[in-house]
């Protein structure tokens, strides 16, 4: 998900799994005591250990509670996952653009690494169906981009919860291509299906990019913690004191559980509530709903879009909505990241990995040529909708559904607390806004559980 578009527009853990995880340097000796089970009553669980489950387990140990931490996939960094076996060099299946650098606390610890991280460029090459986009083409597409945007955020700044496509402009040759940029492509939504308030209420940023990957860079951040992973969390008993959180390695027994597991999961009553939360709540797992945005990333052996590094290639959008952005040869490997989203993005994940490849690679034809074949050395395509880990992208309100933020994030019965990137008020949608609202969480948890 590139935030860039909305500036250049205005310009009882196995044997097996302790061995693994010690090998893979994510246990601490502290996790040794979860070997044979779980310590049965720590103060606080943690559900989930992509970057606000690691932030949440940071702060909690630095505040010394003792707490277990969960995982239902078998490794860490849940929507920041950088994996090497597609093309053998660092591949971002989720998150990659290093954004809000201000506020995102992966901003400094990128600059620590030994990885190499630099400001991601501005640079637009514009496609019509079959042919570089001529000067004035480009130049009308940014004017009906910042008519699109301004319309939003007007509508946004006045707080009408309605959708874009209620207010945005749709006229001209390449309205529907910013439509794209917006929506899908940023949003992972079609302009129907998100609130303008929300919208609004969103950080502009500036990016920045890690050559070896952001997942590498929630990884390194993991490194230490005592995770225990292929742990689904089922169900959490609150009726009593305290809370139950059970798996199916057993059940763990706290005063307080932190919840960083995507909305489409809640939504989806991945994790079953005894007795069921109030009604608000699970209408807020509902109302800040998932977008839906794949990555079909295209290896080629050469420059052949001719930008150097990180250029960006849009092309003109027609009635059937079918579309991709791309970044690409992302920081000079020749990786291709040609991205989809909204509705298009689930019907192509849908079709399989072949029609998503094949519909990226018969748009490139007709926009660049044969190069296209000559120089593809490989490929990979993402499916997130269907990865019962996560269900989506990232979240954001539908139009209406903008206050459910507050109730999304707000604690049930003091010993319920929720976190992640839908829990941050404008950092949403980020790797850095899950990591602020996990060692937010974490704080609010330590005052809960110590009082
Ligand atoms: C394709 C894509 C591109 C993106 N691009 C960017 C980008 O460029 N920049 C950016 O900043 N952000 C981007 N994002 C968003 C970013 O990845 C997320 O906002 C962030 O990683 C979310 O972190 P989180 O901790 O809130 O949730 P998650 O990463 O989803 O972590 C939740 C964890 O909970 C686990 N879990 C689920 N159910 C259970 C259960 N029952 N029991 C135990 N564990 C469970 C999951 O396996 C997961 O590991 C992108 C996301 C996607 C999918």
């Amino acid at each position: 998900m590139s935030s860039r578009l909305k500036i250049t527009a205005t310009a009882p853990l196995g044997r097996r799994e302790f061995v693994s995880l010690c090998g893979a340097g994510l246990l601490a000796p502290a996790a040794a005591r979860a070997q044979g089970g779980f310590s049965s009553n720590p103060d606080v669980v943690i559900i989930g250990a992509g970057a606000a489950g690691i932030a949440a387990a940071h702060g909690l140990r630095e505040a010394g509670i003792d707490y277990a931490h969960i995982e239902s996939a078998s490794r860490v960094g849940g929507r920041a996952h950088t994996e090497t076996h597609s093309f053998g060099i660092p591949h971002d299946r989720g998150a990659h653009w290093v954004q809000n650098q201000t506020r995102n606390p992966y901003f400094n610890r990128a600059k620590a690494s030994p990885h190499r991280f630099y400001k991601a460029p501005e640079v637009f090459d514009i496609y019509t169906a079959d042919r570089p986009a001529t000067e004035s083409e480009t130049e009308a597409l940014w004017s009906i981009w910042d008519r699109v945007e301004g319309a939003i955020g007007k509508a946004g700044r006045r707080g009408r919860d309605v959708s874009p496509a209620e207010v945005a402009p749709l006229d001209g040759d390449w309205a529907r291509t910013a439509h794209f940029g917006i929506g899908p492509w940023e949003m992972g939504k079609d302009m129907d299906d998100f609130s303008c308030t929300d919208w609004w209420n969103s950080a502009d940023s500036v990016d920045c990019y890690c050559a070896a990957g952001y997942g590498t860079l929630v990884t390194d951040h993991a490194r230490g913690l005592p995770v225990v992973l292929d742990t689904p969390a089922t169900r959490i008993r609150w009726g009593g004191p305290g809370v139950e959180v059970e798996t199916p390695r057993g059940t763990l027994r706290a005063k307080a559980v932190i919840i960083t597991v995507s909305t489409g999961v809640l939504a989806a009553e991945g994790i079953t509530f005894d007795p069921p939360l109030p009604e608000d709540k699970q209408a807020s797992f509902h109302a800040i709903r998932m977008g839906d945005y794949n990555h079909i990333t295209l290896r080629f052996s050469e420059d052949i879009f001719g930008m150097g590094e990180d250029g960006y290639v849009l092309h003109q959008v027609d009635e059937s909505d079918e579309a991709f952005g791309a970044l690409t040869n992302a920081s000079g490997t020749g990786l291709a990241y040609c991205d989809v989203g909204g509705r298009f993005a689930r019907d192509l994940e849908k079709a399989g990995p072949a029609a998503a490849r094949d519909f990226v690679l018969g748009k490139l034809r007709d926009m660049i040529g044969s190069d296209v074949d000559r120089y593809l050395t490989g490929s990979a395509v993402t499916e997130w909708s269907s990865d019962p880990h996560v269900r989506g992208c990232y979240a954001s309100a539908v139009p209406g559904g903008h206050p459910m933020r507050k109730v999304l994030r707000a604690p049930v019965a003091d010993r319920i607390f929720f976190a992640g990137e839908a829990c941050h008020p404008d950092l949403w949608a980020t790797v850095g806004g899950a990591d602020i609202s996990g060692t937010r969480t974490a704080i609010a948890v330590t005052r809960a559980v110590s009082g």
